[in-house]
């Protein structure tokens, strides 16, 4: 881990501001996500990227059925035969 010297003091709201000189290297936008890890005693922001649910991958990930899952496995998903199990019969 890198110190950037930056000590910046919690709001009432507890919110902190990140620098622009930091937004600006780390290439992090207005309103861009954030995901909050933790590493013992330290927080860890990473700008968010979604991954595949499966496989972790950050390609052509799409959200299905409220998760997030890439191409390729949504393809998979398709074509295997649980997803082909039919309706039980209804019975009269
Ligand atoms: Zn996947």
């Amino acid at each position: 881990m890198k110190s950037t010297g930056i000590v910046r003091r919690i709001d009432e709201m507890g919110r902190i501001v990140l620098p622009a000189e930091l937004r600006r290297t780390m290439d992090i936008s207005d309103r861009e996500t954030m995901e909050i890890f933790t590493d013992g005693s330290a927080i860890i922001l990473k700008k968010y990227t979604p991954a595949c649910i499966f496989c972790d991958s950050g390609r052509t990930v799409s959200l299905f059925k409220g998760k997030n899952i890439c191409a390729r496995c949504l393809r998979q998903l398709r074509e295997s035969p649980a997803d082909a199990e039919e309706e039980p019969p209804e019975s009269v």
